[in-house]
């Protein structure tokens, strides 16, 4: 298969199984996102990836080709990690220059190289300045310039945001997806906000403990989470125990909270999530809710909403338009059509 597989990749450390057979394919061309929750293994994974460290079990290929014995340095792939570590006193230029210098590129090619990265990362005239005198942002993408230069075959990125502050990561997020998906580049961007993931990447691969829970397109895994870990990471959190059973008229589902028509054939006890974006404030045509608004956070864009429904915590997010919200304490009715709001897991 083109580009790099990861198959069945076990790493213990002392009694700590990091990873526990996790395979995946990172296509040439994309940029794929390693997604989990902390201690999960993706650095683990990167520095098997990188060859800095030897896996117990499993392999690792490009072009089909196992990389098993190859030196980090002749595999062609490039890191960035979060504290990039630009040398302060050497200039832009001279950052970016650095691996083309250890890879013994000539002073021609390299000069015409790092005038090329620093275009393709919007510092076209910042050579010649020094490092101390740039932005946060602008620093990071001097570094991202910097692991661009040698043509990485892969491009790892290890939470290569995790230091900034919010609006700025918001915004590198963008760009950084722009710079590498107009070049074509390869590309393996760690990190533990989904919010990030789905930004930047075409594939995701969740991971959990070691192990890979679903690998697909951000707008796949956010409406059809594989399971209930998946969408809890998501802040998918309605999920409710329950038992379907077929009748004449399709699937019924009996939960604590009432008896509702389901999409699909099921049989058995199910856990069903609730999608918060699918369900509406007020009563009218549909299936309801009753209960007590317990809290209430505006956040700019929309209100998330908790509720109270029979001992049970729902939350729900409604556009900040919304004009008739209960206060926190008051009853509220919520109206949702089942085939659309519920999902098994
Ligand atoms: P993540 O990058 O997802 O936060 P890591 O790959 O860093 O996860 O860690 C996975 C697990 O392996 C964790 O439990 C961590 O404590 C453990 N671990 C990682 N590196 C080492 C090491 N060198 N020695 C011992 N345990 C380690």
């Amino acid at each position: 298969m083109a580009g790099l597989t990861i198959t069945n990749i076990h790493k213990k450390f002392q009694e700590t199984k990091a990873l526990q057979g996790a395979s995946f394919n990172v296509p040439v061309g994309k940029i794929t996102a390693l997604l989990g929750p902390s201690g999960c293994g993706k650095s683990t994974l990167l520095a098997i990836i990188a060859g800095l460290i030897e896996a117990d079990q499993g392999t690792c290929a490009w072009d089909g080709e196992r990389l098993q014995g190859i030196p980090p340095h002749k595999r062609g792939f490039g890191l960035m990690f979060q504290d990039y570590a630009l040398f302060p006193h050497k200039s832009v230029g001279e950052n970016v220059a650095f691996g083309l210098k250890m890879l013994a590129w000539g002073k021609e090619a390299t000069q015409r190289r790092v005038g090329e990265v620093l275009a393709l990362v919007g510092l076209p005239a910042y050579g010649p300045r020094e490092v101390t005198t740039l932005s946060g942002g602008e620093q990071q993408r001097v570094a991202l310039a910097r692991s661009l230069a040698p043509h990485p075959k892969l491009l790892m990125l290890d939470e290569p945001l995790g230091s900034l502050d919010r609006t700025l990561r918001e915004r590198l997020m963008g760009e950084l997806r722009e710079i590498l998906s107009e070049m074509g580049q390869t590309a393996l961007y760690v990190t533990h906000d989904q919010i990030e993931a789905f930004t930047v990447a075409d594939q995701v691969v969740v991971m959990r403990a070691g192990t890979v829970a679903q690998i697909g397109a951000p707008q796949e895994i956010y409406q059809h989470p594989n399971s209930p870990f998946v969408a809890r990471f998501l802040g998918l959190d309605n999920l409710l125990p329950g038992q379907a059973r077929e009748t004449p008229e399709g699937t019924l589902v009996s939960t604590a909270l009432g008896e509702w028509p389901l999409e699909g054939t099921f049989h058995g006890e199910v856990t069903i999530l609730l999608r918060p974006d699918q369900v509406h404030l007020g009563p009218g045509t549909g299936h309801h809710l009753r209960g007590t608004l317990t809290k209430s956070t505006f956040s700019g864009n929309m209100y998330r909403v908790t509720v109270d429904v029979q001992g049970m915590s729902l939350s729900f997010d409604f556009p900040a338009s919304t004009t008739n919200l209960p206060a926190e304490g008051e009853a509220i009715t919520l109206r949702f059509d089942p085939r659309a709001a519920l999902q098994i897991l």
